[in-house]
């Protein structure tokens, strides 16, 4: 039953291990845009367990690769030749737009972070990092220090020197009240400032949209005007991909495109959507970069035989679909509906996205002020309508956070508006 089960997890996983829901969901198997719980109740996943499943929940091209590969071997050694992995690494590499690219693959967006902060600190000779205001890169020592959402870093003792840069959230802090240009003027004096009053950083670390924080994005463009300011003072700019990639954003393949301004990043970081559910992650850089560190270094399980066929597979099907074009369509439909149902809820703040990733932030009626119990509530209410969602944000959780497979069909897209809409309606 899956309430001994939570008091099972509770006595022997971490209090910080946090589970979303009152009565926490055990969830047995999904298909296509679906879960189903331990109790056989189906729900429309709207989070894709946490951007984890790109294309559709046991999409049958996934699970066959990954049996074949099992029936043959699930992994080798990263000692030997793995042609998957080069098989991976050859498209991961033409897909980044990293000119002369060099790709390594890891377990996780944290252990992917991490090697990014290794190479840059290492190439740049400093351990100075620039990071933006409520960021999130993962839970390892090294990119706690680089995470500026204070309720998901949990210890200040940190082996980096990290300064936190405004822009990542557009709607709040001292330059909301600017327009697109200057705001980002604004973010750029600020770096300007942060860059002379310290040593060199080795790098500036961003995510295009701001996942952990809330689904908050800056003006097209902010990153293009800041790698002006970093090329000059030699500093690397790393773009955390870990949820903008594979097309998610509708416009463009990577995050980062919206910023292009100035070419591609010295790093791009990514895990979750890839895999489908298997873990994989990984950096890919300059070779200059990548080949700057003078010491041996593997990851045992980064690249196993397994999850680079389901990596194959999956990336293919999101290429011969256009999932990212189905995430641009759909995505926008929802979003309109979604603003339109919720116009004339006073507790609505914004509507806010791009693609398949909207954010939907919750205040109290009539205040600037985040309401988390509300976005917990309406958590809830969407749970009994059969919806799955995320929450995020600034140091309060309280936006709601959409991102379904990007497979997701219009009709599905009316659905889960539908079940929203009538969730914050009966809660606030
Ligand atoms: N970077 C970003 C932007 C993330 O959202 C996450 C995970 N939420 C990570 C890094 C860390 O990834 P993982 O949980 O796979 O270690």
């Amino acid at each position: 039953m899956t309430e001994d089960l939570h008091a099972r997890h509770r006595a022997v996983l971490p209090d910080w291990l946090a589970l979303y829901y009152d009565t926490p969901l055990e969830i047995t198997h999904g298909e296509g845009r679906h879960v189903w719980d331990a109790a056989g109740t189906k729900y429309l996943d709207f989070f894709g367990g946490i951007l984890t499943t790109m294309t559709a929940h046991a999409l049958p091209e996934v699970t066959k690769a990954v049996s074949e590969q099992a029936g043959r071997i699930l992994h080798s050694s990263t000692l030997y030749l793995n042609r998957p992995m080069v098989e991976l690494a050859e498209k991961m590499a033409e897909l980044s737009g990293i000119p002369d690219a060099r790709v390594f693959f890891t377990t996780s967006g944290t252990e992917a972070n991490d090697t990014a902060l290794l190479l840059a600190t290492t190439h740049r000779r400093s351990n100075t990092l620039l990071a933006m205001r409520n960021s999130y890169h993962g839970r390892s020592f090294s990119t706690v220090g680089i995470t500026g959402n204070r309720g998901w870093s949990p210890t200040s003792l940190s082996p980096l020197q990290t300064l936190y840069v405004h822009g990542g959230v557009r709607t709040r802090g001292p330059y909301a009240h600017l327009g697109d240009e200057e705001f980002i003027a604004a973010c750029v004096e600020d770096l300007k400032d942060l860059l002379g009053h310290t040593r060199p950083p080795a790098a500036l670390i961003a995510e295009p949209i701001q996942g952990v924080g809330g689904f908050t994005s800056p003006p097209d463009g902010l990153y293009a005007a800041f790698r002006e300011v970093l090329r000059e003072r030699g500093v690397l700019w790393i773009s955390d991909e870990v949820q903008t990639g594979w097309g998610r954003t509708g416009d463009h393949f990577w995050g980062w495109q919206a910023h292009a301004r100035s070419g591609p990043p010295d790093i791009v970081t990514f895990a979750k959507g890839i895999g489908n559910g298997m873990s994989i992650g990984g950096v890919v850089a300059r070779a200059e970069i990548m080949n700057c560190l003078d010491a041996n270094s593997i990851s045992t399980f980064g690249g196993t035989q397994i999850t680079m066929a389901a990596g194959l597979a999956n990336l293919t099907y999101l290429l011969e679909h256009d999932l990212r074009g189905n995430a641009r369509r759909v995505g926008g439909q929802l979003l309109d509906r979604l603003r339109t149902a919720t116009a004339d809820n006073p507790a609505v703040r914004e509507v806010r996205g791009r693609g398949l990733m909207i954010g939907v932030e919750l205040v109290r009626p009539g205040t600037d002020e985040a309401d988390p119990a509300a976005a917990a509530a309406v958590l809830e209410a969407a749970r009994e309508g059969g919806l799955l969602l995320g929450k995020g944000g600034g140091h309060d959780t309280s936006a709601l956070r959409i991102a379904p497979p990007l497979t997701l069909t219009a009709a599905e897209a009316e659905e889960g508006a539908d079940i929203l809409a009538g969730a914050l309606r009966s809660v606030l």
